[in-house]
C-alpha cells in the first residue's frame, strides 16, 4: 500500500497508508457486527492501519469494537484517530474526551485527535486542549475536521508549540468543493487531506451511463473494480487520503488493493471531464 505524508514538523515526519477504515455506522450488534470486526482486522493485515473513529459513532461502540479488535497487536503499528465532539470541546471537556476515547480504545494513545467539527467554545481553548495532550503524550499529532480555509487559519493562529496535521473534510466525484481554495490552503502548509464519504452520497454510476462507462472501461485497464478506480483518484495527489468504511471483507480487500493502483495523466482527466469541479468557490460542504 502506497504511503503519504500525514504530518510534517521539522525533522519530524510521519508517513501513513493513502487509504484508511472509517468506523462510521459499524454494526455493533448481530451477525454483521461478527463480520465488521472481522473486516476492519483483515483491513489491519492488508495494510489499512489507519482507522478513523470518533466520540460520537456509535456513543463510543465503535471504540469499544476497534478496542476489542486490536487487542495484542503492536501499538506502533497502527495509526489511530478520533475526535472530540464540538459540544465536549471546552479546554477541560476536550481533556476528558480524549481520556475516555483512550480508554475505551485500550491504548495510551491516538496518533491523532480531530476537533470533529466548529461549535460554540472558544477555538482558543480546546486548540490549547489539544497542544497539552501532545504535551501529555496522549496524543502524538492534532487536527480538525470539517474546517474551511478561514477556519484553518484561525485555528493555527491559536497553536503555539504544534501545527495542524490534518483536515478532514467531505470529498469524493460529487463534491469536489474543496479543490477551490482548500486544496491548495492545505497543501501550502502542509496539512493533510483525509476525505471522507469517499464514495459519495449516492450510488455510483451504472455501466450504461457515460461516466459510469468511463470508471468502468478505466477500470478494466487495471483489472481493478469501479469504487478502487474511485478511491485511487481521491488519493492521486500527495497529501490526500481516503478513509472508506467497510463493514465486509469482500470490500475491505478492494479498499486495501486501490491503494497500489496509480492512475495515469489521461486517466485522470477522463474522470475530471465525468465529474468535474466547480468552477468556483462554496462554502465547505460537510455532513
Ligand atoms: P463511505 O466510506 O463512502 O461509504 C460506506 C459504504 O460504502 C458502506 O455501505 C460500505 O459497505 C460501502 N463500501 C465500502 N467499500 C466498498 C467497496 N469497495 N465497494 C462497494 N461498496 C463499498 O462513507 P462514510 O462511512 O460516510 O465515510 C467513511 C468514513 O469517514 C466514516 O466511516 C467515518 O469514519 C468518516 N466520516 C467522517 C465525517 C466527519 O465529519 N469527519 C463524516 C462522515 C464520515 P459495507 O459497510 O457493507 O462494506
Amino acid at each position: 500500500m502506497r504511503t503519504g505524508s500525514f504530518f510534517k514538523l521539522g525533522e519530524r515526519e510521519l508517513r501513513v497508508p493513502v487509504i484508511g477504515q472509517g468506523t462510521w455506522n459499524l454494526p455493533l450488534d448481530g451477525s454483521a457486527f461478527d463480520e465488521a470486526r472481522r473486516s476492519l482486522k483483515l483491513g489491519i493485515d492488508l495494510g489499512m492501519v489507519h482507522i478513523d473513529t470518533a466520540e460520537m459513532y456509535g456513543n463510543g461502540g465503535s471504540e469499544n469494537v476497534i478496542g476489542e479488535t486490536i487487542k495484542g497487536l503492536p501499538r506502533e503499528s497502527l495509526f489511530i484517530v478520533s475526535k472530540v465532539m464540538p459540544s465536549n470541546a471546552s479546554y477541560n471537556g476536550t481533556i476528558k474526551a480524549c481520556e475516555n476515547s483512550l480508554h475505551r480504545l485500550g491504548t495510551d494513545y491516538l496518533d491523532c485527535y480531530l476537533l470533529h467539527w466548529r461549535g460554540s467554545y472558544p477555538l482558543p481553548d480546546t486548540m490549547r486542549a489539544l497542544e497539552d495532550l501532545v504535551k501529555q503524550g496522549k496524543i502524538g499529532t492534532l487536527g480538525v475536521s470539517n474546517f474551511d480555509v478561514e477556519d484553518l487559519e484561525e485555528a493555527a493562529a491559536c497553536l503555539t508549540r504544534e501545527k495542524i496535521a490534518c483536515n478532514q473534510v467531505l470529498y469524493n466525484l460529487e463534491e469536489r468543493g474543496i479543490e477551490r481554495a482548500l486544496m491548495s490552503y492545505c497543501k501550502q502548509h502542509s496539512i493533510s487531506l483525509v476525505g471522507y464519504t469517499p464514495f459519495g452520497k449516492k450510488r455510483l454510476p451504472d455501466a450504461d451511463t457515460e461516466s459510469g462507462a468511463v470508471l468502468a472501461s478505466i477500470a478494466k485497464a487495471h483489472d481493478a473494480t469501479v469504487p478502487q478506480i474511485v478511491l485511487a483518484f481521491l488519493v492521486r495527489e500527495e497529501g490526500l487520503f481516503a478513509i472508506p468504511k467497510a463493514a465486509r471483507e469482500a470490500h475491505v480487500k478492494e479498499n486495501a488493493a486501490a491503494g497500489d493502483i496509480v492512475l495515469s495523466e489521461s486517466e485522470i482527466k477522463m474522470i475530471d471531464t465525468q465529474f468535474p469541479a466547480p468552477k468556483t468557490r462554496r462554502p465547505l460542504a460537510w455532513s
